[in-house]
């Protein structure tokens, strides 16, 4: 047996969440720079992104697939040297469409890091995102990316949270100067400011704080002491004495509030410009959750049907989730699964107690940035893909065979929009059911039907865009060219008469869909036929009394 290379309280699974451009890839980079895991900071939208390997990704600029990257964290002062902690990265997408791979993230990290655009605060799909993890209770920090773009209001960003999140969520650090003048990042929880010493901000130095910032870091500490104390009654009982409160009481108390999903951290930092990440990844270890904080996992026993807690333990027999689905060049069929309890070796056989059939699992792999390293083990609350496993998809429960349970599964949204697809030569049909076949595995939110009428082949998905990245697939990596019409939608017209958006709507018992930026819930009326709108429209930008009710 492999020996436990890091101990669970020093594992972190965490996301990088944000609205499309906020910096997400540019923030994850260069998490993997300053972890040694890439050597080379790479431009997103040259080409050389190392998170973005597919190519559709790189011509789009936009991040798809939902890879997961080790990383290993020694901290911004070495401080974790000898003991450093393994953050895994799992990539979640930036753009709407394709909200189906949120979801399938944030149903196996513990904790995430929401990116937002400096100079734009909280965007639509910012608090898209920010209510999927609020449904499957994911603790979050929140980086203030961009404070070096024209506009930049870390002020205006933190209100913005206020305001359209609705949480408590206060600064635990403030910026020294923006725009141009960005040039340092004040710790208000230590009350002192770090300057970078080199270009590329790897070394940095401790400084005093600027004398013109004082008084404003003091007032901000207090500020965050106070939201902090309002839901920590420890915090709340040393503040009403008027005690000092230290360091370590309020980092204790921050990570008992961000745990608890009763406080969100705010950082400030500029990705691009190589500010803050090494603070944000020191409080990704100090305020995100490891394994053993989390929620036991439940799972049902199927003799039983009773609810068991899968609290992370290596000695406890094998539990995973298979979350994601890969087609790698090189090594083929990936299946990337969440270990929650027990361990795997390769070439082990396991259990696929979704789909009933027992597997062996060739090799196991562990992602990194730039390469990959076979390894003999997974253990409990890690992250590893697994070669090999053929019958397993999207959601399946994985676990030892003499140890049957069913996982918590994965909620699949209906598809929210439609459309025809051929060949362009018929002798291409099987070839092109075998790829609509292959890629709906991967992506659960991707599905293919008939038309009982016209006997058309019909895909289906979330967004236009998706599709697009489906149909382009299917030539790239199954040589199939295909054609396909137009969007089967139902009361498009409607919608775009009414509220001047983009948007699709599927005539459907109830669902859930999506338009430009507004984000919307609808459920069938009474007769079943037609909508009527609920009170769930997220984001607020359509007034309530422009949506009509569709007869
Ligand atoms: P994503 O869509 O969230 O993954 O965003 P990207 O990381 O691809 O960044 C979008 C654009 O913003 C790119 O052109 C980046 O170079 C740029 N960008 C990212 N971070 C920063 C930053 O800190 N400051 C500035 N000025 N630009 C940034």
């Amino acid at each position: 047996m492999a020996k436990r290379e890091y101990p669970l309280e020093r594992t972190r699974n965490i996301g990088i969440m944000a609205h499309i451009d906020a910096g997400k890839t540019t923030t994850t980079e260069r998490i993997l720079y300053y972890t040694g895991k890439i050597h080379k900071i790479g431009e997103t939208h040259d080409g050389a992104s190392q998170m973005d390997f597919m190519e559709q990704e790189k011509e789009r600029g936009i991040t798809i697939q939902s890879a997961a990257t080790t990383a290993v964290w020694h901290g911004f002062f070495d401080q974790f040297e000898k003991t450093p902690y393994r953050v895994n990265i799992i990539d979640t997408p930036g753009h709407v469409d394709f909200t189906i791979e949120v979801e399938r993230a944030l149903r196996v990290l513990d904790g995430a890091v929401a990116v937002l655009d400096g100079a734009a605060g909280v965007e639509p799909q910012t608090e898209t995102v920010w209510r999927q993890a609020t449904t499957y209770d994911v603790p979050r920090i929140v980086f203030v990316n961009k404070m070096d773009k024209m506009g930049a209001d870390f002020q205006m960003s933190v209100d913005s949270i206020h305001e359209r999140l609705q949480v408590n969520a206060e600064a635990i650090q403030w910026p020294i100067g923006a725009e141009d003048d960005f040039e340092a990042v004040i710790d208000l929880i230590t009350q002192e400011a770090y300057y970078p010493v080199d270009e590329l901000g790897e070394k940095w130095e401790a400084r005093d704080i600027p004398a013109e910032l004082k008084d404003l870091s003091e007032e901000k500490r207090n500020t965050l002491i106070e939201a902090v104390a309002d839901v920590d009654d420890d915090l709340m009982e040393k503040y009403l004495e008027g005690e000092d409160i230290s360091v370590a009481e309020l980092k204790a108390a921050v990570r008992r509030a961000t745990l608890a999903l009763q406080f969100y951290p705010v950082l400030a930092g500029s990705a691009y410009k190589d500010k803050g990440v090494q603070m944000m990844l020191d409080a990704v270890v100090d305020y995100l959750p490891g394994p053993l904080d989390v929620k036991a996992y439940i799972a049902n026993d199927p003799k039983t049907g009773e609810e068991i807690d899968l609290i992370a333990d290596d000695s406890k027999s094998f539990a995973a989730l298979a979350f994601k689905i890969m087609t790698d060049p090189f090594v083929g069929r990936l299946t990337f699964m969440r270990v929650y309890t027990g361990t795997l070796q390769s070439g082990s056989y396991v259990q696929n107690t979704s789909s009933d059939t027992r597997e062996r699992v060739g090799r196991l792999l562990q992602m990194h940035a730039t390469s990959r390293t076979e390894i003999e083990e997974v253990f409990s609350g890690d992250i590893a893909a697994a070669i090999g496993l053929k019958n397993t998809t999207t959601g399946d429960s994985l676990t030892a065979v003499d140890h049957q349970l069913v996982l918590e599964s994965m909620e699949f949204p209906e598809p929210v929009i439609e459309l025809a697809i051929e060949p362009k030569t018929k002798a291409d049909q099987d070839k092109l059911s075998n790829a609509i076949q292959k890629l709906a595995e991967e992506d659960p939110s991707f599905r293919a039907t008939t038309n009982p009428e016209t006997g058309d082949t019909l895909i289906a998905g979330m967004g236009e865009l998706q599709l697009d990245i489906m149909v382009d697939r299917m030539r790239r990596e199954f040589n199939v060219e295909a054609t396909v019409g137009a969007p089967q939608v139902a009361y498009r017209e409607a919608f775009t008469k009414t509220v001047q958006a983009r948007g699709y709507f599927k005539r459907q018992s109830g669902g859930k869909g999506q338009y430009g930026d507004v984000y919307i819930e609808f459920s069938p009326n009474e007769e079943g036929a037609g909508f009527e709108f609920d009170d769930a429209i997220v984001g607020g930008v359509v007034p309530r009394e422009y949506i009509p009710s569709v007869e």
